[in-house]
């Protein structure tokens, strides 16, 4: 309101009137209630800058560049309000599953708020889709994950976690066992506990952690692994957990949580010997397994969930993103027999006004019947993600990149100077991971990095097709990624 030139014309007028004035003058004025899709990218731009504030953005940089708005999406296609059309390869943010612009999805929608728009299950009361969804989950879900709390999302499902687990140890009789272990470079989302259990420093440094969460290294060979062979790295990494425990006190520790590929932190592919023996040391300590499946889970590795792909016997697995493939913000725990029985025997004081929110319910299970229906898992496992594997790690050839992983529709390449030695830039960790994304920008595609890590989550729908075309366009924006390089001196 400050920032606008007439606020002095009326400082004389009482304080009511002057409301009153402003609001109809805000009306008549207000650039809001003329923007449209078809409002030219500039004022977009313009607006967007003067009001919002973007998640994880220096808004101020992005101000003076302009963000680009996307306007419209179908299949694995999005459209800007310049009129370009990019392939989406992050499947916005790892979420869009069965690809955008399904129908079926907003006639759910529809259907549901006509019938019950939102009604809660506090209280003693429950309602069809929530009900339905549970069961669904359930079917789904491997071993004895028979139960489910909904959140709105990740973040707030592993806050759910967090209490959860405490909560279950104190009604067993053990409160001080409350320690829970997570791993630096992990991501479990944005509220303060999620981020708290995640393991990004730049996190943790605005805003404090929460006490009581300690964090072992992550398993990423490449920057870490130094002379160790994979499989030596890997079994070095788990048995840091055991290390930890013993530290803390094995009667202090309550859970570990990790994501089974780690998603946010590069799509980190553990090698094989990691988890074997992280679940060995679980079970020897008798401490809860938190699998947090926001990104593996619903198809991304080519399996229903990553941890039967991985071989895990999580006691509580962290769904979000793929549930709903981001129609609608949802998440939720599912949760062991034994869990929930000790949950089930106090009064748990948690609960979101959103938790199996209908509309979301109706929509995440509209979109598992669409998986299921289309086999679109199946596809994965056996057609397009093996296909995808082959295409993408022919672009291990290309000089500057050294590793290649991939499982299922998740990938990463390793940026290096020099990959005969695993060297990193000299420039600061993401100047290069930066440029390179800013070619995939240029060149029409959506590529993110992390660090100097280049990342793939498409739709779980691309085809054998617009593979070719991620793939083609990769290479194009590394080759322009190479020769931008060598022009500014980045490759010694
Ligand atoms: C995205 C993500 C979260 C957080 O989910 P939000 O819906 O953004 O709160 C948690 N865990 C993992 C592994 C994620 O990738």
């Amino acid at each position: 309101m400050c920032s606008l030139g007439m606020v002095q014309l009326f400082t004389v007028i009482d304080s009511w009137e002057f409301d009153h004035i402003l609001a109809v003058t805000l009306l008549e004025a207000s650039p809001m209630t003329i923007l449209s899709t078809n409002t030219p990218s500039e004022e977009l731009r313009r607006v967007d800058a003067a009001h919002h504030m973007h998640p994880f953005t220096n808004n101020s940089e992005l101000g003076d560049k302009g963000a680009r708005v996307v306007t419209r999406a179908s299949g694995c296609w999005l459209t800007d309000s310049d009129g370009n059309r990019i392939l989406d390869a992050m499947a916005g943010l790892w979420c869009v599953n069965i690809g955008y612009g399904r129908e079926e999805l907003a006639e759910a929608a529809k259907r549901q708020m006509l019938e019950l728009p939102y009604y809660n299950t506090f209280f003693q009361t429950s309602h069809v889709p929530a009900i339905a969804l549970a069961a669904r989950l359930a079917e789904l879900a491997p071993g004895d994950l028979n139960s489910v709390f909904f959140a709105g999302s990740g973040s707030e499902a592993n806050d759910t976690n967090l209490r959860m687990v405490r909560t279950y140890w104190q009604a067993k009789g053990q409160p001080d066992r409350n320690v829970i272990i997570g791993r630096w470079n992990g991501y479990h989302g944005s509220t303060v506990g999620a981020m708290s259990l995640g393991g990004m420093k730049g996190m943790h440094e605005q805003g404090g952690v929460l006490d009581g969460i300690e964090h072992i290294d992550q398993p990423n060979w490449w920057s870490e692994g130094g002379d160790m062979s994979p499989d030596e790295f890997g079994l070095e990494r788990a048995r840091q957990l055991e290390e930890k425990i013993l530290e803390i006190g094995a009667d202090r520790v309550a859970a570990f949580i990790a994501e089974p590929v780690q998603g946010a932190g590069g799509v980190i592919i553990a090698p094989d010997t990691y988890w074997p023996e992280i679940q060995r040391i679980v079970d020897k300590y008798g401490i809860l397994l938190i699998a947090d499946e926001v990104i593996c889970g619903f198809g991304r590795t080519g399996n229903w969930f990553a941890s039967q792909a991985l071989g895990l016997r999580p006691h509580i697995m962290t769904i979000a993103k793929g549930l709903s493939s981001g129609y609608q913000p949802i998440g939720g725990s599912i949760v062991c027999d034994e869990v929930a029985e000790v949950i089930g025997g106090v009064e748990f004081n948690h609960g979101y006004t959103y938790s199996g929110h209908p509309v979301a319910c109706a929509v995440a299970l509209e979109n598992l019947r669409i998986m299921e229906d289309e086999k679109i898992v199946e596809r994965v496992r056996d057609d397009t993600g093996p296909y995808l594997k082959e295409r993408f790690e022919s672009l291990g050839d290309h000089p500057l990149v050294g590793e290649v992983k991939i499982i299922g529709m998740m990938g990463s390449l390793a940026l290096t100077p020099n990959k005969a030695i695993r060297a990193p830039f000299t420039s600061d960790v993401g100047t290069v991971g930066f440029i390179c994304r800013e070619r995939c920008f240029a060149n029409n595609l959506i590529m993110r990095h992390v660090g100097d890590r280049m990342i793939i989550s498409p739709p779980l729908v691309i085809s054998r097709d617009e593979i070719d075309t991620l793939v083609e366009r990769a290479r194009l924006s590394l080759d322009e990624t190479l020769v931008a390089l060598q022009a500014q001196g980045l490759m010694a």
